[in-house]
């Protein structure tokens, strides 16, 4: 039967409590345990997806095709577990399930409330399907006082006590702010939002404290006083040069030790094997070179849009033993000044997905630049998308070339998806529908062209990846496009929709309809983020 670790968050949001969960999971592995995690977000949306991307950071997409928090990208990244629907709950989804069995009249005669009917809907979703797992790691999003979050409180509240003994335990992550005046480190946050935590009834096991300084003996014996846990069960949350460290610090801390403990585990001597990472720590922080791979997008004063992007890069930078820097370049500056003296050190050009108009002839005269300067250059989704433009544009003379994305009246080079196929049954949009959960979403199959340069990087003539797009490149163009260099060298299973795209007679230039950064993880690059990282090493050494 599982075992479940819920982990909320006190002081201050943004303490990366998804990247805490994440790597506690990966310790747990490291023990033998199997583990899955699931995200609680107390908001209003249904999901994350009709959320701008400033305002949430990235859109994490599933296999199944749930578009989600992007702390379900730490997960999957850390543990390999992949992730589905199942894992990520937002208040918007409750009330649209329990509103929707209200009008079937699925509560005939009942009074609908906060307590049971939401805490059930929540605590059912904690606990399904957890039959074959050990244990299951639950973030609760937002900060312990959080009006949105009280339901989701009061739900883990209640499996605390519904739960067998030793079943459940309880993991705050805080903050300990650093006075520079006093020379002090101050627990008194932190003693709030524990009591905080304790008026709604819960009782932490386990303070995870974040701190930029060493937590003294006596400070920990504060915490420990006032907050009512035990003094080893506070532990330190240093801040850590590289992610990827979080697992052996907090190993380091004895956070598993604790946490098994908590669990009346502590008889169980295994000793976790680390070894994968210690090796990408190695990697890390004793690189063989750098590459500096600039970022050519529209949300770039906002890194979190494109979190699971800079972590493939990093990963790529693993495969290779490299450094990568990125230097991230809004696209809209290359509508008025020449790419040139932004680009031209540039040893990779990645153009990311996005979507609108904003910045979109811009990061068009990113990839102009790119192709002619033979750089590695690398389109993801809406950059696959922009590169076909700028080669309808610029290559086969098509000088309105366009995506109907932003522009009713150009050449329809990029078109809205009116139908496709998901699992032998089609799909069909239209322009007036909703937007929510509308796109072409999650794992699709594709076929790759035996002579391209992608089935050699990938090794294989088939692959599934993860896609997030409303908008297609138009086969009609296909053959006009190939006729001046540019390869259709993937596509869907039944040849309809282009997957692929890339120039023969250039280094490394990939444009993919998906979003291969999704399903990239330390311990196991994606190969198209490897192979891009080490073009830019050659390129290195051209420049
Ligand atoms: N805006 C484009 C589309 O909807 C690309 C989307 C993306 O880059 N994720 O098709």
């Amino acid at each position: 039967m599982a075992r479940y670790i819920f982990i909320t968050g006190g002081v201050v949001s943004s303490l990366g409590k998804g990247l805490a969960s994440a790597a506690l999971g990966a310790l747990l592995q490291a023990r033998g345990y199997s583990v899955r995690l699931r995200k609680l977000d107390p908001y209003l949306n249904v999901d994350p997806g009709t959320m701008s991307p400033f305002e949430h950071g990235e859109v994490y997409v599933t296999d199944d095709g749930a578009e989600t928090d992007l702390d379900l990208g730490h997960y999957e990244r850390f543990t390999g577990v992949p992730t589905s629907k199942d894992d990520n709950i937002t208040t918007g989804q409750i009330y649209s399930n329990i509103l929707r069995k209200e009008r079937e009249g699925g509560y005939l005669g009942k009074t609908l409330q906060v307590i049971p009917h939401v805490t059930d809907a929540i605590k059912e979703f904690v606990l399904h399907g957890n039959e074959d797992v050990d244990f299951v790691l639950c973030e609760i999003g937002g900060t312990v006082g959080d009006i949105e979050g009280l339901p989701f409180f009061e739900a883990i509240r209640q499996l605390g006590n519904e739960l067998p003994r030793f079943d459940t335990v309880f993991i705050h992550v805080t903050l300990l702010p650093y006075i520079k005046t006093a020379g002090e480190l101050k627990t008194k946050p932190t003693q709030h939002s524990v009591k905080e935590l304790r008026s709604i009834g819960i009782q932490p096991d386990i303070l995870l404290c974040r701190s930029d300084s060493e937590i003294s003996a006596d400070e920990r014996a504060k915490l420990a006083r006032f907050c009512n846990v035990r003094s080893e069960a506070i532990i330190p949350a240093y801040d850590a040069a590289s992610i990827y460290d979080v697992p052996l610090e907090y190993h380091k801390h004895g956070l598993d030790d604790e946490v098994l403990a908590a669990f009346n585990l502590q008889e169980d001597v295994r000793k976790p094997d680390l070894t994968p990472w210690q090796q990408i720590s190695d990697c890390i922080h004793n690189p063989e070179g750098k590459v500096t791979i600039a970022i050519v997008g529209k949300y770039t004063g906002m890194k979190d849009a494109y979190k699971s992007l800079t972590e493939a890069l990093v990963h790529g930078g693993i495969a290779n033993r490299i450094k990568v820097e990125l230097d991230w370049i809004s696209s809209e500056i290359f509508e008025s000044e020449n790419p040139s003296p932004h680009l031209e050190h540039a040893h990779g050009i990645l153009i990311p997905g996005g979507f609108g108009e904003r910045g979109a002839e811009g990061k068009i005269n990113a990839i102009k630049f790119a192709r002619e300067r033979k750089i590695p250059c690398f389109g993801i989704c809406y950059g696959m998308q922009l590169s076909v433009i700028e080669a309808a544009r610029n290559l086969a003379n098509i000088p309105n070339a366009a995506s109907s994305e932003f522009s009713e009246n150009g050449a329809p080079i990029v078109g809205l998806m009116t139908e496709w196929t998901k699992d032998n049954e089609k799909q069909s949009r239209s322009k007036q529908g909703d937007l929510g959960g509308t796109m072409r979403l999650g794992a699709y199959p594709a076929h790759l062209d035996a002579d391209s340069l992608i089935n050699k990087i990938y090794g294989a003539p088939s692959i599934e990846e993860r896609h997030r797009h409303r908008y297609e490149v138009n086969m009609d163009y296909k053959e006009k496009l190939e006729e001046v260099g540019l390869k259709f060298s993937g596509s869907s299973p039944d040849g309809l929709l282009p997957e692929t795209v890339e120039y023969p007679d250039h280094p490394w230039f990939i444009g993919v309809q998906y979003h291969p950064e999704l399903k990239s993880q330390p311990l196991n690059p994606h190969p198209l983020f490897a192979s891009f990282i080490e073009a830019a090493v050659e390129q290195s050494r051209l420049v």
